[in-house]
């Protein structure tokens, strides 16, 4: 994408955010890195909905101011996602309420409720808390990066990214509206969740499709353990454990095998 280009469609993704409520005052980010490698940011201390294609930063792979615009604290996430994923080309950051409250209840959004959001979208893991625009947040966020393509960051927000802006956009977009549906299914008494072989057929058609690629098998994500389906690398994104005890309401709590098995390794080894 060129520079131009890039500039247009950040102002309009920041008018969206904002009029979408995703973002209020100065709130969240919007990146994209052109072709040649330097990334277009959004500006510190600026509303997305009242940017102007001059107002924006421009910044290498490190971070290194390119012009005279300060581009967002939060500009080491993006970073860091590019340098995690040579496919993500755009990163958007928001605080969207209802996928926000999930971050703020300690929640993943990695429930099977929804067949096109595992078509499309896959599970949306927490990341640990860590102090926006420090290391701590980005070192929480480097484990799950490459396997999903969106986050929840605890008492914080999400991020979402892609191959271009409007897919990154789009995301962010589908992780609100997901989290929305979860919250209203709550309050009607609970949400019914696919079974496996409906998971399994789902996964089939979105990797036929093209959706997702196979690597999203390694997610980590609660419905994904519950299916035959293995991950072709071996290797599973890790993710906090206190996101994974869901609570259900009435002090219940919900846990995969997987999880239940290594909570009682750690029982076991804890009274060694
Ligand atoms: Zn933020």
């Amino acid at each position: 994408m060129n520079e131009q280009t890039a500039r247009r469609e950040i102002v309009r993704v920041g008018q969206l955010m904002y009029e979408r409520s995703y973002v209020v005052s100065s709130d969240g980010n919007v990146s994209v890195r052109l072709d040649d490698g330097r990334v277009v940011a959004t500006p510190t201390m600026t509303s997305k909905g009242r940017m102007t294609e001059d107002s924006l930063a421009v910044t290498d792979l490190d971070g290194k101011p390119l012009n005279d615009r300060k581009a967002s604290s939060e500009l080491a996430m993006h970073l860091l996602i590019y340098q995690e994923r040579a496919d993500v080309k755009a990163v958007c950051h928001a605080h969207p309420p209802h996928g926000t409250a999930f971050a703020v209840a300690g929640l993943a959004i990695d429930q099977p409720i929804l067949s096109e959001v595992i078509l499309t979208l896959g599970c949306v893991p927490l990341a640990e808390y860590g102090t926006p625009s420090t290391n701590e947040l980005t070192e929480a966020m480097r484990p799950l990066v490459r396997h999903h393509n969106a986050l929840l960051m605890a008492n914080h927000g999400a991020v979402a990214y892609g191959a271009d802006i409007w897919q990154a956009f789009d995301r962010l977009e589908t992780l609100e509206h997901t989290a929305k549906i979860a919250i209203l299914s709550r309050l009607l008494g609970g949400s019914r969740n696919l079974p496996a072989d409906a998971i399994e057929k789902l996964i089939n058609v979105r990797e036929a499709a093209g959706y997702l690629g196979e690597s999203a098998r390694c997610q980590a994500c609660g419905y994904l353990h519950e299916t035959k389906l293995t991950c072709p690398t071996g290797e599973r994104s890790v993710v906090v454990n206190h996101a994974k005890a869901a609570t259900n309401g009435a002090g219940k709590i919900s846990l995969t095998r997987e999880e239940l098995v290594e909570l009682l390794c750690e029982a076991a080894r804890a009274g060694d």
